[in-house]
């Protein structure tokens, strides 16, 4: 079974979703740089506070500080992830690749979900995310509105402070500069690591799709 895995793709093409629902069927860590730097300006530690300033805006956070919560991620938790929203940029891929060299665990799987701008806007302006468990719902898809219960924990449902348009066009600026580059890095330094899949099909169709790439004995058991 595959153990150190990635999912790259634009906002709101259901990293969040699918790795959720990964870590919770194969038993792998979802690590979401996203979720730890906003945990960390919520603790109002120092790296916190720094990384506010740029996510707020909808700029990638600088290298230097994510690795240094990957890092430490790893050192305590070891080499077993399923990363959500890292590597961001081509430094943090060689970063990354060092990290691994140094524990000798290579990684397993890389997969890009792929959406297209219209649909990302869509889903981003209707996007809901509970402030308790983290988790995210299409407002009008799931009937729910902001300020609502969410189904999952009873936690209040609010929008995310950058999921609005001008943050939104900066991020996804960011993702075709800084990210695209990444899925070139991980295809010339490690051919066939790398799958792509369509993010428009439905979630249980995107599941299924992944799950077999992460264990595939494991699906045709099922
Ligand atoms: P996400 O929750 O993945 O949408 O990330 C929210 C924000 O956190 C991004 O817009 C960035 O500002 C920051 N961020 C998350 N992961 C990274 C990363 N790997 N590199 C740089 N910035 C990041």
């Amino acid at each position: 079974m595959k153990e150190r895995i990635i999912l790259l793709g634009p906002p709101a093409s259901g990293k969040g979703t699918q790795a959720s629902r990964m870590s919770k069927a194969f038993g792998i860590p979802h690590v979401s740089t996203g979720a730890l730097l906003r945990s960390e300006a919520s603790l109002g530690t120092e790296l916190g506070r720094e990384a506010d300033r740029w996510t707020r805006g909808g700029s990638l956070v600088p290298d230097g500080l994510v690795i240094r919560v990957v890092g430490d991620w790893i050192a305590a938790n070891g080499p077993r992830f399923l990363f959500d929203g890292f590597p961001r940029t081509v430094g943090q891929a060689k970063s990354l690749d060092e990290l691994l060299r140094d524990v000798s665990a290579p990684l397993d799987l890389v997969i890009l979900l792929e959406l297209d701008p219209v649909e990302i806007r869509g889903r981003i302006m209707d996007r809901l995310t509970c402030r308790g468990c983290g988790e995210t719902y299409g407002g009008s898809l799931h009937g729910l509105e902001n300020g609502g219960s969410c189904p999952t924990c009873g936690g209040k449902l609010a929008r995310r402070s950058d999921d609005t348009e001008d943050v939104l066009a900066e991020r996804l600026r960011a993702y075709c500069e800084s990210t695209l580059p990444v899925v070139a890095h991980y295809e010339s330094t490690n051919p066939g690591i790398l799958h792509r899949v369509d993010a428009a099909q439905g979630s249980d169709a995107i599941y299924s799709v992944l799950s077999a790439l992460v264990d595939w004995e494991m699906q045709k058991a099922e």
